[in-house]
């Protein structure tokens, strides 16, 4: 049932919450700053649904929603049970969208962090997609431009697809065009980080990390903690990101 604004606003006086039904309070209750409502509802409602699920204890689910855990769960299933769209570029080799504009190359969680941490470690001293182009992706392979750490790809490479490589071509050089966007999955895990943190306020934190310089410091040697640190992004840059994939509801994908 939903809840008036009075009772959401008393279950958020409430304090942190300390075992599940509560932590599932914070969740039902949590509000997300110029969000687009129907994938605010929709996010919640699946990360609702997931913590339903939930057997463990309420450290171990504390843990998985601020490491991101939940969210890509969620954002998965999403993508396993939705047919791919038709008439997509998209290709095995083909790597402008690896062309990673900017100061750290797109947002992770915790957990997409440290999967692609441990697929890249034993790949330490290879050449690596800097050498293919100054702003690829790390986790590329510069010969073939295949991903080498596919299976440990985070979300945002999950969901990226283009119907028009030229426009993949032209972005990765700096020129903006239409043709390309993320499927669905991409703004519901995002927004489901998002609730997540809201929910976890005063228990934990639940911080994001920069893609590229997570992959360059893996490779540079640096172990995950350092990696963590590195690419920590700053508070804010998780709400910049819902922000920034709302405004392209509805674009290509
Ligand atoms: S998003 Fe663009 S660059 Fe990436 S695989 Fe698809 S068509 Fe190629
Ligand atoms: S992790 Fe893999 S798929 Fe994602 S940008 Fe890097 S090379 Fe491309």
């Amino acid at each position: 049932m939903a809840r008036s604004p009075r009772t959401a606003r008393r279950a958020a006086r409430k304090g942190p919450a300390t075992d599940l039904p509560a932590l599932r309070e914070a969740i039902a209750t949590a509000r997300l700053p110029g969000a687009a409502p129907q994938v605010t509802e929709q996010a919640r409602s699946l990360l609702l649904a997931w913590l339903g699920a939930q057997r463990g204890t309420f450290a171990a689910t504390v843990r998985a929603l601020s490491d991101g855990e939940a969210a890509r769960t969620i954002a998965q299933a999403l993508i396993d049970r939705s047919a791919a769209p038709e008439g997509l570029d998209c290709a095995a080799g083909c790597a402008f969208c690896c062309i990673l504009p900017g100061d750290d190359g797109g947002t992770i969680t915790a957990s997409e962090a440290r999967a692609l941490h441990a697929a890249l470690t034993p790949l330490r001293g290879q050449p690596d997609g800097r050498d293919w182009h100054p702003q690829g992706c790390p986790s590329l392979d510069p010969e073939t431009r295949l991903c080498r750490a596919y299976d440990a790809r985070p979300m945002i490479c999950r969901t990226y697809v283009s119907r028009d490589v030229t426009a993949c071509e032209a972005i990765a050089e700096g020129d903006a065009r239409p043709g390309t966007g993320t499927l669905p999955a991409q703004i519901i895990h995002i927004t489901a980080q998002s609730l997540a943190r809201a929910a976890l306020k005063g228990i934990t934190l639940a911080p994001t990390h920069g893609l590229a310089t997570l992959a360059a410091a893996a490779l540079d040697g640096q172990d995950i903690d350092a990696a963590l640190r590195a690419s920590r992004h700053a508070p804010t840059s998780l709400d910049a990101e819902r922000r920034r994939l709302s405004r392209g509801l509805g674009s290509a994908r």
